[in-house]
């Protein structure tokens, strides 16, 4: 019997569990050791500790009224799949006690298939999700251009006179990203419309928060990525729990967890084995292989977060504790919003004048002044140089 250590890649033989004493420990976390049950509770309080408000006996007791529902996007990543089990077994035992549950869930899927070829439309994946989780709700593949649908998210992107009613969604979303100056910039712009799709769905399937599946880890990259791509700004309302800038709550259930501890949890046979389920993770690797080339600022964070979260945890875990501490009361009143992201902004943006020739937002929500003023420094930055995409003929 082995051990996985949390602190290194290293295996080592198994003691007894320090909690129970009674099983082989089968992951050494941090300084204790735990049998395989015992990580499992531990995983599990953690989750269920951030979930709090959405026990059964704060539901409406009349059984009549529709249950609370709440969006979880899924993209058969090791977090999101972790928090969809962790949740589905909250909703099974809140079944077994009550015979009511205190939520359900919307699980989406976002098929990114449209700007890249190797990724699979994510239907057959997502049938066998549901066929293991078959009683949390209702499940949704929903394309990426689908964003479209919602036109205060991709107002500001409109180019040129079609406006935001016309045109191929598909076509308008490669011409988008393909006008974009650099790799940072498309994924950063990519996260957007993606962030913005999916408040969009949870607002119109009647949701009342969204579940992210973040971990302490991917928060904290999160916090230093924004930060370096010039939006450290609006970090408080991207890592906090409650009211998003988007209209509807942004929860974290995860973010007590560390990444590593994830990946050692899916790992496992027992209780349940969810490693056949992730099936977004062997492709996720590939994709930041090669450091140095072409890397993007998002990429290289997620590299020395993963890096750093064994052997430094707290070190992880204060970085997103400081971010938090950084919203001042008040100041969502005084400040504007950027038109792109949607969040928070300081006056930055107005800094960076943007190429001539530029057409983003021109013409689209009447306050555009030609020198990206309304936008924050990072988005400003990100679409700094964009120009009309010349589709290759
Ligand atoms: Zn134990
Ligand atoms: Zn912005």
């Amino acid at each position: 019997m082995t051990e996985q250590n949390i602190t290194s890649n290293e295996t080592t033989v198994s003691t007894l569990c320090k909690r129970c004493s009674a099983s082989p420990s089968v992951v050494n976390l941090r300084t204790e050791h735990l049998c395989s049950n015992c990580f499992d509770k531990y995983i599990r309080s953690k989750c269920i500790k951030r979930m709090e408000a959405y026990r059964v006996r704060y539901s409406p007791p009349d059984t009549d009224t529709s249950p609370r529902r709440l969006l979880l996007p899924l993209s058969f990543g090791i977090s999101s799949t972790t928090l969809l089990h962790l949740l589905n077994s909250q909703l099974q035992n809140q079944l077994a006690r009550t015979t009511r549950t205190g939520f359900v869930l919307v699980v989406v899927h976002i098929d990114e298939s449209a700007i890249d070829s190797t990724v699979p439309p994510g239907e057959e994946s997502m049938r066998a999700v549901q066929e293991r989780f078959p009683d949390v709700g209702e499940y949704l593949v929903v394309k990426l251009e689908g964003v479209y649908e919602f036109p205060s998210a991709v107002r500001a992107f409109e180019m040129g006179a079609e406006g935001s009613r016309g045109g191929d969604w598909k076509e308008k979303l490669k011409d988008l990203l393909g006008a974009l100056p650099s790799p940072t910039s498309r994924m950063d712009v990519l996260r957007i419309l993606r962030t913005r799709l999916i408040a969009g769905l949870a607002q119109k399937h009647a949701c009342e928060a969204v579940l992210w599946g973040d971990t302490t880890t991917r928060l904290a990259e999160k916090t230093l990525a924004e930060t370096a791509k010039g939006r450290g700004f609006s970090v408080p309302w991207q890592t906090s729990d409650g009211d998003s800038p988007y209209g509807i709550k942004f929860l974290h259930p995860l973010r007590d967890l560390l990444k590593k501890e994830l990946a050692v949890y899916v790992s496992l046979e027992a209780p349940t084995p969810l490693h056949p389920l992730c099936f977004g993770v062997a492709k996720g690797k590939k994709k930041y292989a090669a450091v140095g080339k072409g890397i993007t600022i998002d990429e290289l964070m997620t590299q020395y977060f993963e890096g750093i979260e064994g052997q430094y945890p707290s070190i992880v875990a204060n970085v997103v504790r400081t971010a938090g501490k950084l919203v001042t009361e008040g100041g969502v009143v005084r400040i504007g919003r950027c038109k792109i992201c949607g969040l928070p902004r300081d006056g930055g943006g107005g800094e960076l004048v943007l190429d001539a020739g530029t057409k983003l937002g021109e013409g689209s929500s009447g306050e555009v002044n030609g020198n990206g003023s309304d936008m924050c420094y990072g988005c400003a930055r990100s679409v700094h140089g964009a120009r009309p995409y010349e589709r290759p003929s």
